[in-house]
Parts: C-alpha cells; sequence; structure tokens
C-alpha cells in the first residue's frame, strides 16, 4: 500500500480536507443530543413554546450546516479517490506497455487485466472510505461517550461497560470474517477464470460435446463459492442481533435506573433522553467502522497484488527503459561492431565470445542480418529453445525457414525486433548489436506479422495504418495490393472502412492474415518478416503474394516461415530448423540433395500433392 500512496500525493488538500468536514460533520452530530434534552429539561418542563421553537431552529441549524460540511467532505474525498485510481491506472498502464514479452509470459494477461480493473476499484474505495470514515468514526465512538459522561458520570457507567463489550461482539466477528473473505475473492477469481476460459472456447466445447462436463466443473466452483459465501455470510449475521441485545439491555438498565433517580430528582428526563441518543450514536458509528476495516482489508490486498505488477520491472516494450537496457548489453558482442583490429588486440575476450574470427571476417563486408551463436531459452523452460545458431544474410534476400512445429522458427525471428533478448551470443542487424539499438529505430525498420494475426477494434483502415499513421494513400494501395487483400476489401460494401470487431471476429482467417501481412507492408520496412504468415491461404493466393513482395521497389529483407517448401522453395537461402538447431542451409535444390530433414518435409508434402491431384 505504502508503495502506491504516491499516488496521492498531488491530492494533498483533497486528502487532508475531506476528514476535516468529516470532522466538523461529526462534532455538530454530537451536539445534537444536547439540544434535544435542553428542549426536554428547559422547554416541555416549563412549558416554554418560544424556547421549544428556538432550540428547534437550532436543531435545523445543525442539521444544515452538518449536511454542507458532509457533502463538502464526500466531494473532496470522491475527488481524491478518483484522482488517485486514474493516476495509479495510468501507471500501471504505462509500466504494463513497458513489459517485454518475457515478462508477458510469466504474469499472464489476464490477471493483468483484473489488476487493472477491479483491484484498482476496491483500493479506490478503500482510499475513499478511509478518507471519510478513519477520523469520524472514532471521533463520534469517544465523542460520544464523553458528551455521556459530561451529562450524567453515573448514568454513563452504563456505557463504559456496553462499549468495551460491544467493541469486542463487533471487532471479533469483523476478524473472524477477514480469512473469509480472502476465501471468498480467491474462488470468485477461479469462476470468473472458468467463464472467460469457457467463453473464449465455446466453439471447441461445443464440437467436442463437452458441454455437459463443463457444466458441471463450473456447478462445482459455483457451489464451492457459495459455500463460503454462505459461512461468511452467517458470520456476518450475527453482527446485527449481537450488538442490538447489547444496546438494549444497556438501555434497559438505563431507562431502569433513570426512571428512579428521576423521580428522586436526581437527574433530569431530558439527560435520559440524551443519553440514549448518544448510544444510538455509538452503535451506528461502530457499525460503519467495521465497514470500514473490511473495505480497508481487501483494499490492502488488492493494493499488494497490483503493488506486485508494480515492481515488476520492465525491459524492451517502450523507451522507459533504454538507458538501463544498454548497460547491460553482453559485452561479448561489442567486439564484431566496427573495430575489428581492436579484437585482435584482445586475444583473451575473443575465446570468451561467441563469436570466432573466422565467423566474423566471413561474414562482416555485406552481412545484413547476423546470428552469431545465438541461443535462447525461454524463462519458463529448461532446455534451450534455440542453440547455437550462425548465420548470415544479405540486404534484400529472401530467407525460408521451414521445420516442423515446435523447431524454434517463431523463436528465431521473434529474436530479430529484440522481442525477446538473446541468452547467448548475438544478432546483428545492419553491422550493429540489436541491443545496441534505440527500440524505437530498431522496430521502425521491420515489418512483423505475428504467427497469431491479432486486428483491433476499428476499421481494415485503423488496422493497415496502425504500423504507420500517416501513410500515404499510394502505400496503403500497394500494401493491400500486394498483401492480396485488394481483393476481398473491395468486395466490402464500404471498402477500407468496413468495421473491424475486436480480434478480427468478423473475418476469415486468410482475411486476418492478410490484413496484418498489409499492416507491415504499410510502413515500407526495410525487413519484413512473416512467420507462418500463409498458413490460411491458397496456393494460388501465397505464390500471387510471394510475387508481390519479389517486386516491392524497396526489396525489403524477407524472412518467410513457413511449414510448406513450396511456399519457400525460391527463396535465396533456406534454414531448416530440427529441434532448435539448424540442420540445413543452402538453396533448395541443395538442401534436398544434402538435408535429410529437408528431403523429408518435401517428399511427404510433394506425395500429397500428387495424391491430392489424383483424387
Ligand atoms: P515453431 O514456431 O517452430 O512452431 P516456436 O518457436 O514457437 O516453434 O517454439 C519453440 C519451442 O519453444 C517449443 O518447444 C515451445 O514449446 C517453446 N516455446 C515457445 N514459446 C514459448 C513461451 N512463450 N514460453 C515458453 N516456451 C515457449
Ligand atoms: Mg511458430
Amino acid at each position: 500500500m505504502k508503495g502506491l500512496l504516491k499516488y496521492l500525493k498531488e491530492y494533498k488538500k483533497e486528502s487532508i480536507l475531506a476528514p476535516v468536514f468529516k470532522m466538523l460533520e461529526a462534532s455538530f452530530e454530537l451536539l445534537v443530543p444536547l439540544v434535544i434534552g435542553a428542549m426536554i429539561n428547559v422547554g416541555i418542563a416549563n412549558m416554554d413554546k418560544n424556547y421549544i421553537l428556538s432550540m428547534g431552529g437550532v436543531l435545523v441549524f445543525l442539521g444544515v450546516i452538518g449536511l454542507i460540511c458532509s457533502v463538502t467532505a464526500q466531494y473532496y474525498a470522491a475527488k481524491a479517490a478518483t484522482g488517485f485510481a486514474a493516476k495509479l491506472r495510468y501507471a500501471m498502464f504505462t509500466h504494463i506497455q513497458a513489459f517485454s514479452y518475457e515478462k508477458l509470459d510469466t504474469v499472464g494477461t489476464s490477471t493483468l487485466i483484473t489488476r487493472m480493473t477491479s483491484d484498482i476499484n476496491q483500493v479506490q474505495n478503500g482510499v475513499n472510505m478511509f478518507l471519510r470514515l478513519f477520523l469520524r468514526s472514532p471521533f463520534i465512538v469517544i465523542g460520544a461517550v464523553i458528551m455521556a459522561f459530561y451529562v450524567d458520570v453515573k448514568a454513563a457507567l452504563v456505557f463504559a461497560v456496553a462499549i468495551p463489550l460491544l467493541s469486542v461482539v463487533v471487532f471479533g466477528i469483523v476478524f473472524a470474517n477477514i480469512p473469509l473473505y480472502k476465501k471468498v475473492q480467491d474462488r470468485l477469481d477461479k469462476v470468473t477464470l472458468a467463464t472467460r476460459e469457457t467463453l473464449n472456447g465455446i466453439r471447441v466445447i461445443r464440437a467436442f460435446r463437452k458441454e455437459a462436463d463443463e457444466i458441471r466443473e463450473f456447478d462445482e466452483k459455483n457451489k464451492t463459492l457459495t459455500g463460503i459465501q454462505l459461512l461468511a455470510g452467517r458470520v456476518s449475521a450475527l453482527l446485527n442481533p449481537l450488538t442490538y441485545v447489547i444496546i438494549n439491555l444497556a438501555l434497559v438498565v438505563l431507562l431502569y435506573t433513570g426512571a428512579f433517580r428521576v423521580d428522586v430528582g436526581g437527574i433530569k428526563q431530558g439527560d435520559v433522553v440524551s443519553l440514549v441518543n448518544y448510544m444510538s450514536q455509538i452503535l451506528v458509528e461502530l457499525v460503519k467502522l467495521v465497514n470500514l476495516i473490511v473495505t480497508l482489508t481487501k483494499a490492502v490486498a488488492c493494493a499488494s497484488r497490483i503493488e506486485n505488477v508494480m515492481q515488476i520491472k520492465e525491459g524492451m516494450g517502450l523507451d522507459l527503459e533504454q538507458s538501463a537496457d544498454k548497460s547491460d548489453t553482453n559485452s561479448e558482442c561489442k567486439v564484431e561492431t566496427a573495430e575489428m583490429t581492436s579484437v585482435s588486440e584482445d586475444e583473451k575476450n575473443i575465446e570468451e565470445t561467441c563469436c570466432t574470427m573466422s565467423s566474423i571476417s566471413s561474414v562482416l563486408q555485406d552481412a545484413f542480418i547476423q546470428f552469431q551463436n545465438v541461443s535462447f531459452t525461454y524463462k519458463q523452460a529448461s532446455e534451450e529453445a534455440l542453440s547455437n545458431m550462425n548465420f548470415s544474410i544479405k540486404k534484400g534476400q529472401t530467407i525460408g525457414i521451414i521445420g516442423g512445429t515446435g523447431s524454434g522458427k517463431s523463436t528465431l525471428v521473434q529474436l530479430i525486433p529484440r522481442l525477446y533478448d538473446v541468452t547467448k551470443g548475438c544478432v546483428m542487424v545492419n553491422g550493429k548489436n540489436v541491443k545496441d539499438y534505440d527500440l524505437d529505430e530498431l522496430r521502425k525498420m521491420i515489418g512483423y506479422v505475428p504467427q497469431k494475426a491479432a486486428l483491433f477494434k476499428g476499421t481494415i483502415k485503423d488496422n493497415i495504418c496502425f504500423g504507420k499513421e500517416d501513410a500515404s494513400d499510394e502505400a496503403i494501395e500497394e500494401a493491400i495490393l500486394v498483401a492480396q487483400a485488394k481483393e476481398f476489401i473491395e468486395k466490402k460494401e464500404e471498402g477500407l472502412d468496413t468495421p473491424v470487431e475486436q480480434g478480427g471476429r468478423n473475418l476469415s482467417g486468410g482475411q486476418r492474415q492478410r490484413l496484418t501481412i498489409a499492416r507491415a507492408l504499410v510502413r515500407r520496412p526495410q525487413i519484413l518478416i512473416l512467420d507462418d504468415s500463409c498458413s490460411a491461404l491458397d496456393y494460388a493466393t501465397d505464390a500471387a503474394l510471394r510475387d508481390g513482395l519479389s517486386k516491392l521497389s524497396y526489396h525489403p529483407t524477407v524472412f518467410l516461415v513457413s511449414q510448406r517448401t513450396i511456399s519457400i522453395q525460391d527463396a535465396d537461402q533456406i534454414l531448416v530448423l530440427d529441434d532448435g538447431e539448424i540442420v540445413g542451409i543452402g538453396k533448395h535444390e541443395v538442401l534436398l540433395r544434402e538435408c535429410e530433414v529437408y528431403r523429408e518435409i518435401y517428399d511427404s508434402q510433394y506425395k500429397e500433392e500428387v495424391e491430392s491431384h489424383e483424387s
């Protein structure tokens, strides 16, 4: 919670004024029983109509002032709390934008959403309630006791017994309930998760006829949630009867002894009424205090969940961390940038480095992209996803990457825009380690089409211009033409202004893929990465796309990841991956002769082709 309080700093004034006005309100409230007592003692006892009316006026006055104070306090508390929440939400969003893929992998997106929404709301509530009640409630409880003693010491002894007893009951019940509330939150998370998963996978569930299973599982989760909520409810249900019994017993004692004392003239009637009033004020305020404690407990729990996210160090998402990142650049890869001479001077360094002299000198002249002894391991994984990769690519070349699923194709291409950082070795673009680039500069060079086509809610044009907002009409035209998206866009009534639903739900898989390709092309990138982006395209469209790419005037270097040999067989270089290793580099014909893995893939697909033609 402490770490989050800095977002309240700007609302210092509000955070002070809110409780102060609440205190004022409480003070006026504490005066009310005294006025009523006086009304009875003086006004009614003497049948003094004027006195009663003037005291009535005082009551109205106290009420109006109290209301004004209360509204003012409420205003400031709400302003501080919502302002605080807005700042926190903004900070969290910015923070999450700066997460690397790696961090996102570990944290998980769905809990990030809960933390940004419902958790922040809880904390906002907590701040609001705290500002309003943390001074007021104790002030009224203690103030009422003091006033009671001021009215009549002997009668107030009842308070001295009743209040501690009440406190024990009230706080006992709350503290018994807090762990139950935590469990409720936990079970609620589970129900939410189950709901989300079921709704996302509803088609699969139906296709596999698993509805009954899903319903049963949901029912179980729901029942445990209900059970624990009922238990919590039963415990809190004790609160009212127990407190009312105590309060009413105290009232009985108060009235009973009061009556005797009034008879003998030991206490006035009005004073007894004032005491009764104080007693009920205390009860109401204790219940509020309990609510405050419950809200605060929840808020603190949520705050710590938020803090956990805020404490995760950012990396590679936004520019925020550039300076920090650069400092930890792998020393091993600095050698080969420019100072070839210094390499020979520093023999020891070379031994440590991944980059041997021969590999450097052989690739340095006209290499545009180089992988030098690159290995990569995912954070949660025990094995390397890529091991010891070495290759280099010239500007403008087309590189095919092929291999079975899970062989590391996607992982490999994600290292180029630095979506992940290599574990060992280095990736060089244009003679410079990707880690030495300004992230903006690096990613502006690259058009990346991820394997899973992700579109945003908006129009087709919005989505295409996502990578370059100021794209000219010609650039858009060229992009959709090459991406083979022109035909289907033109078929839509609204053309480029056709709305795209969240995630591109209203488009087919192939249409989505073509739009993501157009989105990457519109930037006219120097490097274009297509990660299995043609899997949903038919052969003819796939071929037309490749033909279009090869004719682009700006000659991008293209990485074509594919499962189909036919898609990559014209590439200038083909990398064959198997289990995170390169098992073949070369042109189609050479690989057919020399690379067994490649030949196997080719044969299996070639046979399929023949069979499908025959049938
Ligand atoms: P391909 O694209 O060739 O199908 P990937 O590069 O996606 O293969 O995956 C290579 C290996 O890395 C696989 O064994 C996969 O299980 C693992 N992997 C992929 N993404 C992650 C991730 N985010 N976290 C942990 N392991 C991953
Ligand atoms: Mg993949």
